[in-house]
């Protein structure tokens, strides 16, 4: 099977109808304007121009899923008797995710060690995963707020991709990076791309360079624990935060949820959906307390969670892929990389990405 392709351009809409014919393809759709992971259709049309507003995690971790369905039976016989009789929804269709960026893929990585790579992995998300091919388009040029070289990534990255594709001049160069990948190569759309490697690996090297490191040179690799433990750093810093949430939707390495039982009389279904840390009820205790009742709290463990504890957990991987999109969308600029930046006790780099936002002198003062 090849290892490598290339696609014209003018044949990229007709690739993506072909792997559509059996499976459930997720791709940017232009939606007004905005780009968005949804399933694809033929009315859709497709934007690699940039990335995504939000990650393509819910092909594999739906916003909403229904984990089983339930009955409860009486017995005719005994009426003070009832069964339960339970359905599980594990049934997953074959599925491709097309356009993903490579930081979207080592999004995927970061859910795997805490979904699969455990004593009790979840058969939804693993049967998911196990389904879905990632094409990942490399990033020729970074979005504003970008960082994915700061955290162990980069635009032309390929893991946690089944196949990585570089846009050049007339086409896509495609490089299989999996087995599950190489069937992608299949498709009679694309043709021979040895020919194309060489300029490919060129502008993969170049994208390299103009995505900016926004932690400082003089940045230190581990957090300063004195400044992560000050309330008065957090409080400050995170006084403008609305607690909408929006940072933990849209962050492709968050994978908090909530249960719920949705209940007829007899019948139901035990729903899964989206939680987030940022939510003044994420950790709101059925007896009324909150160990975490104030938004710079909830940030705290929010940024402690991703650079601290994950890292702890699983041999310091970041458990951020420096998407850039919490910092570019969230309403009032709280900024990741910039907090981050001066817990590790270096100024941030504002002149990357979307650093207007500077932290206040008080905040500032709080480091010396
Ligand atoms: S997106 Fe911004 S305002 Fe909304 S919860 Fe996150 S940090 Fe707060
Ligand atoms: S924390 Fe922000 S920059 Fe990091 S992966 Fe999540 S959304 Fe992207």
């Amino acid at each position: 099977m090849a290892e490598t392709g290339f696609i014209q351009k003018e044949k990229l809409n007709d690739f993506i109808k072909e792997l559509s014919k059996d499976a459930v393809v997720y791709a940017p759709c232009l939606e007004g304007d905005t780009v968005l992971f949804k399933a694809f259709d033929a009315d859709k049309t497709v934007c690699l121009d940039r990335p995504a507003n939000n990650p393509p995690k819910l092909a594999i971790f739906p916003q909403s899923e229904t984990l089983f369905n339930f009955t409860y039976i009486k017995d005719t016989e005994d009426p003070k008797k009832m069964s339960v009789e339970i359905k599980a929804n594990t049934e997953f269709p074959k599925a491709v995710i097309f356009g993903s960026r490579p930081c979207d893929a080592n999004g995927f990585l970061i859910y795997d060690r805490v979904y699969i790579d455990t004593n009790t992995p979840d058969p939804y998300y693993m049967g998911r995963r196990e389904k879905t091919t990632i094409v990942t388009l490399c990033c020729n040029a970074p979005s504003p707020g970008c960082f994915c070289v700061a955290v162990g990534g980069g635009p032309a990255n390929n893991e946690g991709s089944d196949v990585l594709i570089t846009e050049l001049e007339k086409g896509y160069f495609v490089e299989a990076v999996t087995e599950k990948g190489k069937a992608v190569l299949n498709a009679p759309q694309v043709e021979s791309g040895a020919s194309y490697a060489d300029e490919a690996h060129k502008k993969q090297l170049e994208s390299e360079k103009l995505v900016k490191n926004p932690f400082g040179k003089d940045c230190q690799p581990e957090i300063s624990m004195s400044l992560f433990d000050s309330d008065e750093f957090w409080e400050k810093y995170l006084s403008k935060c609305l607690s909408c949430g929006a940072c933990t939707y849209l962050c492709p390495t968050c994978y908090c949820f909530n249960i719920t039982d949705e209940q007829m009389l007899n019948n139901g279904e035990r729903i899964r959906s989206w939680d987030g840390c940022m939510f003044p009820h994420f950790t709101l205790e059925g007896s009324g307390h909150n160990p975490r009742p104030t938004k710079f709290k909830r940030f705290r463990n929010r940024v402690g969670h991703k650079f601290v504890y994950y890292p702890e957990k699983y041999n310091g991987v970041i458990a951020c892929c420096g998407c850039g999109r919490c910092i570019r969308y969230c309403p009032v600029s709280v900024d990741i990389s910039e907090v981050v930046s001066y817990l590790r006790g270096s100024q941030p780099d504002v002149s990357s990405g979307t650093k207007e936002n500077a932290v206040t002198d008080t905040v500032k003062q709080e480091q010396k």
